[in-house]
């Protein structure tokens, strides 16, 4: 065995330790990351874990959190303006409402309701014959907008603090290129609204390494200076337990805390480019989030001097609601107060290939961790 791999053995080894150990009050420790989710899930953690430990995943899946509406305004461009919708293929298969008012509004008309049926996913959209695209990231819809200038090209762009940039990126070669063929529909979002709103439901984050490679770590040192606690964690088995383990450490000490253990990778300023560049393009905005409810500026839109590559304005899409499926209880999975096998429909009407709600759907939701790893869990 070499020195890496004994250093490696070791860290776990005390990692462990302190968490075997443990014997205290109880530790609810929310994981607000799909990548951490599945990777607790895949690494067995929550099997080895003492009973007072206890992991809950939280609003973390960029596409679980989307909301019903999106996907409805999606299939609008795609079905009614006759766009092609380039997006990231776990989109396709999210449910929309299948039904939406006739009218900008309530769905009322004269007193009556009026409503009329769309395709209830993409999936569905693109078996009508709408054009879906499935890509890989936004600068692959914006090389599809170059080679078909003869086709409207919308990029549906959802996700947190880490993909923002790469979608400002898409809109500065496209400006670059001088398409006028493609825009992005947003529903990026950003943590710190999240967090302020799961405050309450945990007693410790397991904060996303990725989001706070970009953002940096003062939105986690405020919140521990207001009484919220938290580490930064890497994505191995060794980084996870280590950060779990810290977790139990401090929390023995008894005072709120922030401790950054994936420094490897995240700074206390985060990436200065990447947030220059948002702030240069996008703003925030009030931002709904899938079983949450609105959250005051925790979306990011593009700003006003880029409003020919924002859908929603160039294609002048009326405001929708959404429907979400009564069944499905994605909104309390994404909050911590339900597992998914407490959802009446898991695993029998709902399954990833017959998915009800989007936590099942995204290869970083929940509820499809919990059937892949193990609904007993
Ligand atoms: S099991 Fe399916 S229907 Fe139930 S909460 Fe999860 S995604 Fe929604």
């Amino acid at each position: 065995m070499g020195d890496n791999a004994r250093e490696k053995k070791s860290v776990i080894s005390r990692a462990r330790e302190i968490i075997d150990n443990y014997q205290g009050k109880e530790i609810r420790i929310m994981e607000v990351c799909g990548t951490h989710t599945h990777e607790i899930f895949r690494l067995g953690l929550r099997q080895i874990l003492p009973p007072p430990i206890r992991l809950i995943s939280g609003p973390g899946c960029p596409v679980c959190v989307t909301p019903v509406s999106f996907i409805d305004e999606a299939v609008i461009l795609a079905t009614d303006h006759n766009v092609t919708i380039c997006t990231f293929g776990d989109l396709v298969r999210v449910p929309g409402s299948g039904l939406i008012p006739t009218e900008a509004g309530d769905g009322t008309s004269g007193g009556k309701p009026a409503f009329r049926k769309i395709p209830a996913s993409l999936a569905a959209a693109r078996a009508a014959g709408a054009r879906i695209q499935v890509v890989y990231a936004p600068q692959d819809a914006v090389a599809y907008a170059k080679e078909h200038p003869e086709e409207a090209v919308v990029f549906l762009s959802v996700g947190f603090e880490t993909t923002t940039p790469t979608a400002c990126l898409a809109v500065q070669e496209a400006q670059r290129e001088g398409l006028s063929n493609f825009s992005i529909l947003t529903a990026n979002k950003t943590m710190p609204a999240a967090y302020e709103a799961m405050r309450g439901s945990m007693d410790a984050f397991l904060y996303p390494g990725h989001v706070h490679a970009i953002t940096g770590t003062s939105i986690c040192e405020q919140l521990a200076a207001r009484g919220t606690s938290g580490v930064v964690a890497g994505f191995t088995a060794k980084e996870l337990l280590t950060a779990i383990a810290v977790i139990v450490k401090r929390t023995e000490e008894g005072k709120p805390f922030f401790e950054n253990c994936y420094p490897r990778v995240v700074r206390p300023e985060g990436s200065p480019a990447a947030q220059k560049l948002v702030d240069e393009m996008m703003e925030p905005c009030d931002a709904r989030w899938r079983g949450i409810g609105v959250l005051p500026a925790s979306g990011m839109k593009l700003r006003e001097k880029y409003a020919a590559y924002d859908a929603r304005i160039k294609y002048a899409l009326p405001r929708i609601e959404g429907r979400e499926n009564p069944a499905c209880r994605c909104g309390e999975v994404l909050q911590g107060k339900c597992l998914p096998s407490d959802c009446g429909v898991f695993g029998r009407g709902c399954t990833p290939e017959h998915p009800v709600g989007a936590c099942m759907v995204s290869g970083e939701g929940a509820c499809s961790a919990f059937y892949l790893y193990g609904k007993d869990l």
